[in-house]
């Protein structure tokens, strides 16, 4: 038997909670692993809470995220003792995933744990930071360089936008942070933040264009905010868009993209190839320090889960929760 929050859902409704589960349940994987932590993401807490149709099979174990120890393989690429991390790949939508004792994955999904970071601080990262990652790597790949201006990222206190504020300073990029938690503003530009700018500013319905300000954008929110964020990007700039949390809704005119060139980047973390999570760790190993790590993330036990995702999506977290398992 392991631990385990599943998720149910029956005549008896919508529930997850902390359940001691039979190994033989375990899903079909060609490698075993003893999960050594996890996290808690935007998308783990909707399927926590049922807000949103994240599960579709159930009973389900949630957890997009896992760093574990390999205690079988049938994978040539992993041996016993190994270290191993996933983002991803459905797992914790329609594959039990991270938020366990134990978990059976499939190897086509994981990468080595990379030797920079501790099981924790790869967690602390997650999901949260590769997509930031991803998403720089977008707005550089376009030619947007230090030199070019300003970044806005939006939902800047949560996961993806902790990191992208802190990952952008690093690199040398000027960025503006745009926050419903102004209470925040020191841990902002604690993180390279060089302005705060209220959230009210983009997020109710605004003009199809207007001043151009932003080189690039990072955008964690979608709605009115990243239509306003398309709107006042410079001409030949770019906006990745990697996130909903305001909502799923696109409401832009064509304007910023056919009069100013800006171009809109779709960034998905989920199915990406082997190839490109390595070569986002790999930044992200040589960025990130373990104190920048600290700053970011706090720490809960399993049995915190479920009160924690309540809070995550009342906006009352900020950075990142790492479940030490
Ligand atoms: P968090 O909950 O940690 O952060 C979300 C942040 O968005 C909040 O901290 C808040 O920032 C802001 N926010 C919340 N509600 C609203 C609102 N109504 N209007 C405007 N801003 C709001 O989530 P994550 O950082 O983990 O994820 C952010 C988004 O990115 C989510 O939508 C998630 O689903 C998505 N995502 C997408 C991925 C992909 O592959 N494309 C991968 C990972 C995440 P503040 O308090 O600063 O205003």
């Amino acid at each position: 038997m392991f631990n385990a929050i599943v998720i149910n859902k029956d005549e008896q409704g919508y529930r997850a909670g902390l359940t001691a589960v039979d190994e033989q349940q375990l899903p079909a994987g060609d490698v075993t692993v003893k999960v050594l932590a996890s996290t808690l993401n935007y998308k783990d807490a909707l399927a926590i809470s049922g807000k949103s149709p994240v599960v579709r099979t159930f009973p389900m174990v949630p957890g997009i995220d896992l760093v574990g120890e390999v205690l079988h393989s049938d994978s040539v690429r992993f041996q016993s003792g190994d270290k191993v991390l996933l983002n991803g790949f459905g797992v914790g939508e329609n594959h039990w995933g991270g938020l366990a004792e134990k978990a059976r994955l499939n190897s086509a999904w994981l990468l080595p744990l990379p030797a920079a970071f501790t099981p924790e601080q790869a967690m602390a990262i997650g999901t949260a930071g590769y997509t930031a990652m991803l998403s720089i790597l977008a707005l550089q790949k376009h030619g947007i360089t230090a030199e070019h201006g300003e970044i806005l990222v939006t939902g800047a206190n949560g996961g993806v936008g902790s990191y992208a504020v802190r990952l952008l300073s690093k690199l040398g990029y000027t960025v503006v942070a745009c926050t419903g938690r102004p209470n925040e503003s020191d841990y902002l530009k604690q993180l390279g933040a060089a302005e705060i700018l209220p959230r009210e500013q983009l997020s109710a319905a605004g003009k199809p264009l207007q001043k151009e300000r932003w080189a690039g954008v990072i955008d964690c929110v979608g709605s009115h905010t990243l239509a306003n964020a398309c709107a006042s990007t410079r001409y030949g700039g770019a906006v990745a868009a990697c996130g909903l949390a305001q909502g799923m809704d696109f409401p832009v005119t064509v304007a910023p993209f056919i009069l100013r060139g800006v171009t809109l980047y779709g960034i998905d973390s989920v199915m990406r190839p082997l190839a490109d999570r390595s070569k986002a760790w790999q930044h992200l190993s040589e960025l990130l320090q373990p104190a920048d790590v600290d700053q970011i993330a706090s720490v809960i036990s399993l049995e915190q889960v479920v009160a924690t995702a309540t809070r995550l999506l009342q906006g009352d977290i900020r950075g990142r929760v790492i479940v030490k398992i």
